[in-house]
């Protein structure tokens, strides 16, 4: 074997370690922590699939946290971590993405293109699929830091989408933030995608990354681990298997 070949196959053993690493990451506490213990005798065959959208990825940060951390990337470990305790409770999941990327079409260039591109791209993989929910993370960004705390947004072109809406704020007071006291917030076409997604669809703004003390924590795996428990509660329940 050449010295070159050597190298290449040692860098492919890295690589896939490292992948191995980042599943079980992901995967670690399935079995422990997260998995409810009623999740026996449950009907998986009408369980809706789940669409998980993690807002913004590749030259999309979205809005940026007080000390300069992009969206992306945590509603991406929000969603990865998510993903996994859904299948593992046995929802189909599908993924508008599941790595830091734009998903606009090959050759499209500039900005506002690719942008409107990934936009199409993400609404047809949400309107794919019969029998679904879409669930469409991101995070919060305001002039003012003091605010803090997540927030649903749903749109009015499905009537279900409000209670899946409600369900998921609940799930916030309950889970995560007892003193919780926003309203779910109608929207409209300004949020296209969870306005023409034909399912139910909520729009998760896990918490304010302007507010410094929630910024931080959301840079912690371990909070972000119990903001996906908190929205996986919050979809069993709107499913009605909590
Ligand atoms: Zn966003």
């Amino acid at each position: 074997m050449s010295k070159t070949k050597i190298v290449g196959t040692m860098i492919l053993v890295v690589g896939y370690l490292l992948v191995f690493f980042a599943a079980d990451n992901y995967n670690f506490s399935l079995f422990n922590d997260v998995m409810p213990t009623s999740s026996a005798g449950v009907d998986r065959g009408r369980l809706p699939a789940v669409i998980l959208d993690a807002g913004h990825g590749g030259a999309d940060g979205g809005c940026v946290s007080y000390n300069g951390v992009p969206e992306k990337n945590i509603n991406l470990d929000i969603m990865l971590r998510l993903k996994c305790m859904l299948e593992a409770y046995g929802y189909e999941v599908i993924v508008t993405r599941d790595k830091d990327v734009s998903i606009h079409d090959e050759g499209v260039t500039g900005l506002g293109a690719q942008k409107k591109s990934d936009m199409k791209n993400r609404l047809d993989i949400m309107n794919s699929r019969e029998n679904a929910i879409v669930i469409s993370i991101h995070q919060n960004q305001f002039t003012d830091p003091k605010y803090s705390g997540a927030q649903m947004f749903y749109s009015a072109t499905n009537p279900e989408s409000e209670r899946l809406a409600s369900a998921m704020q609940q799930a916030f007071v309950n889970e995560l933030q007892p003193d919780n006291k926003r309203e779910t917030k109608l929207s409209g076409k300004e949020l296209y995608l969870i306005y023409f997604a034909k399912a139910p669809s909520v729009m998760i703004e896990c918490g304010f990354l302007s507010n410094p003390q929630e910024a931080d924590l959301l840079q912690t795996e371990d909070y972000r681990k119990k903001v996906a428990f908190t929205i996986f509660k919050g979809i069993n329940e709107y499913c009605g298997v909590a």
